[in-house]
């Protein structure tokens, strides 16, 4: 097997340290980040998840939710009848992230299947995607009862499931739809009515397009053309051909 020699000399300098805290007396390395078994993004050879910037072992889907168990973390757990997780490509490039599932979504455990997410199907499609190409999910994973809005210790319960989704898939663009993601991922108060169809960064790091939630589209049908621009900028970035005319009713 072949080895390079900068490898060689790492393995060399490592067993020298090995061999000098034994004999100044440790006898073991505690190690806080457990090695887990292979997942997407993880190394299929090995079986070890790859580390991320800070060093720490990136977290995989399976790994996510594993930890997030049958949670009971917060309230909205004694209301739900599935966790609605997420669904899509591991690897997207593109993240839709709404609020909260609703009824359709907690009998069937997966985000955004009701008429709202059919919209977000045919948006998605309109932009030249399979719903299989990205990744759905929502600032919290159980519904809200009556459909209410999140409040806010239900989404700090969630958000450090969330944050680890993002950080397993790393795509390249967000998609916060409704105010809720917006108001969660960018920690602002400010409405998605004044910060929609402008990128901005979650974290510094990932950039994100705030828009109106399909669930609003329904109520108010006029403002499709207006998701629709913003959706023309998120292909744009993502280097997808952007049809030149407009076609009315593009995705219905
Ligand atoms: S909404 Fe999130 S934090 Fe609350 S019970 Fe469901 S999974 Fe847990």
């Amino acid at each position: 097997m072949f080895i390079s020699k900068d490898r060689t000399a790492i393995i060399k300098q490592l067993k020298e340290y090995l061999c000098y805290l034994k004999d100044i007396g440790i006898k073991e390395i505690p190690c806080e980040a457990r090695v887990r078994g292979q997942g997407s993004g993880g190394n299929s050879r090995t079986g070890v998840s790859p580390v991320n910037e800070s060093g720490d072992i990136k977290p995989t889907l399976e790994s996510v939710k594993e930890e997030l168990g049958n949670c009971k973390r917060c309230k909205l757990y004694r209301t739900r009848t599935n966790i609605v997780f997420g669904t899509g490509n591991p690897n997207a490039r593109l993240m839709f992230i709404g609020e909260g599932p609703g009824e359709e979504e907690d009998l069937q455990g997966e985000p955004f299947v009701g008429r709202a997410g059919q919209l977000l199907t045919r948006i998605i499609e309109a932009m030249g995607l399979k719903r299989d190409d990205v990744y759905i999910c929502n600032v919290v994973k159980c519904r809200p009862p009556e459909n209410r809005a999140p409040e806010p210790d239900e989404i700090s319960a969630c958000r450090p499931f969330l944050e680890k989704q993002i950080d397993a898939i790393k795509p390249k663009i967000i998609v916060a739809l409704g105010n809720h993601a917006v108001h969660s991922l960018l920690n602002t108060v400010s409405g998605i009515t004044k910060v929609r169809g402008q990128f901005s960064y979650y974290k510094n790091n990932i950039k994100l397009m705030p828009t109106y939630h399909p669930a609003y589209l329904l109520r108010n049908e006029g403002k499709k053309k207006e998701v629709w621009e913003d959706m023309k900028k998120v292909m744009a970035e993502l280097g997808l051909e952007v049809p030149k005319k407009e076609e009315k009713g593009l995705y219905g």
